[in-house]
């Protein structure tokens, strides 16, 4: 996640304490991808559009002019009720549109709005390692401190013993993301209940990532932490539309948090972009209200795809840890004869015209990431068929 900090590189107009923080690695591989023309199974966006209805909501809302001026800061009325309604529809939740929901620029936003409100300088954050590349940005970006828990494959599960040991007098955060990019993890009831006490006993305020909440198969169920026992005044639930409907570049995300909580959230908010994407916020408002069949074919048509991408990465001879959830599947190259996911990802697109992301740029502090090489299958099926077709060139030569 670190690059060189050298006094004259390309890092030196930055403040010093930001000089860690380099370029995604999804602008390299995404730059890599057009250059080489290859298929890109690196950045984890859908090859084609949500709902017709959605994207002809939003046109509808530009003609009539419903939010072509600024919105109002909290987000317009119809997303912020249609958001309440989709908590009670889908977990039982009950929470109050004009004080407990805050729409924003993505979850993205709503993390970075998050993160800045509660952590002071030196505040430690405990986050399940590897972890999406903002949080480590917007802890550093509040100067808090990065507290990882590592999951490590092949299951990824959360060692609880560890998460326990983790806790100091500086702990501020609890961040968590389930289901979990990048290892597809979904929190179990088990390890649900044990972050609830963790939090409860040392009374942690608990920042909940789940913008994968639709994504999760085999009849699995998310649940938000919120809605634990001793939870709710105490956790900053944040999800988007961008992953649930296909719309990622709507940026139209939102947090959910009891009033006085929320009200942090949106004091930062405020400042970093007031408002944004005023049309979408109507679009996602009725997407948001959609029948429940669309939900579930979302995630069957999802669980489909993860298996063709997974059996053909198999046959491949890599060994593959399926997802529970998310639409990214994690693979380990070292039986194909790599020892860094780092140089596998960049010699790909030369190699077979395929790109992938290496798990190194989602850690800290381990090597547990080191041959580990994440894959997106959100892509049409004869896109998944045509990549596993191209990488049979990086297959270890076989004696006929
Ligand atoms: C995609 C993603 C986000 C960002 O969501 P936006 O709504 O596009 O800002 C946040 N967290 C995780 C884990 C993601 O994968």
């Amino acid at each position: 996640m670190t690059t060189a900090d050298s006094s004259d590189g390309p890092q030196r107009f930055l403040a010093p304490h930001l000089r860690s923080l380099g370029t995604t690695v999804f602008a390299e591989m995404s730059a890599l991808a057009s250059a080489t023309g290859s298929i890109n199974l690196g950045q984890g966006f859908p090859d084609t559009d949500g709902p017709e209805s959605v994207r002809e909501a939003a046109v509808a809302a530009l003609r009539t002019g419903q939010g072509n001026q600024y919105p109002p800061g909290i987000g317009v009325a119809p997303l912020r009720e249609a958001i309440a309604r989709h908590q009670e529809r889908f977990y039982g939740q009950i929470v109050d549109p004009d004080t407990e929901v805050l729409v924003t620029a993505g979850a993205t936003e709503a993390i970075a709005a998050a993160i800045l409100a509660v952590v002071d300088v030196g505040d430690e954050v405990i986050a399940l390692e590897p972890y999406y590349d903002s949080y480590a940005a917007t802890i550093t970006m509040a100067r808090g401190m990065r507290v990882p828990i590592t999951l490590h494959p092949p299951d990824f599960r959360v060692n609880i013993e560890a998460l326990r040991a983790a806790v100091t007098p500086r702990t501020r955060v609890l961040l968590v993301n389930s289901p979990h990019n990048p290892t597809g993890m979904v929190l179990t009831d088990h390890e649900r209940t044990a972050i609830r006490d963790v939090a409860v006993e040392h009374d942690l305020i608990v920042i909940s990532d789940e913008v994968y909440e639709h994504l999760v198969f085999d009849d699995r169920q998310h649940i938000p932490l919120a809605t634990l026992p001793g939870m709710r005044d105490r956790t900053i639930t944040i999800s988007s539309g961008g992953k649930t409907f296909s719309f990622t570049g709507w940026k139209i995300g939102w947090a959910i948090a009891e009033a006085g909580l929320l009200n942090a959230v949106r004091t930062t908010k405020q400042f970093l972009t007031y408002v944004s994407g005023g049309p979408f916020q109507y679009a996602i408002a009725g997407a948001l209200d959609l029948p429940d069949d669309y939900f579930a074919t979302l995630a069957s048509d999802l669980q489909r795809k993860r298996d063709l991408l997974a059996e053909g990465l198999a046959d491949l001879g890599m060994q593959v840890f399926p997802p529970e959830g998310t639409y990214f599947i994690t693979t380990d190259v070292a039986p194909l004869g790599f020892t860094d996911g780092m140089d596998f990802c960049r010699q790909l697109p030369h190699l077979a015209g395929v790109v992938a992301i290496p798990h190194k740029v989602f850690y800290d502090t381990t090597a547990v990431g080191q041959t580990l090489v994440r894959w997106a299958f959100c892509k049409r099926d004869e896109i998944l068929i045509e990549a596993l077709q191209r990488l049979r060139a990086i297959t270890p030569a076989t004696s006929p």
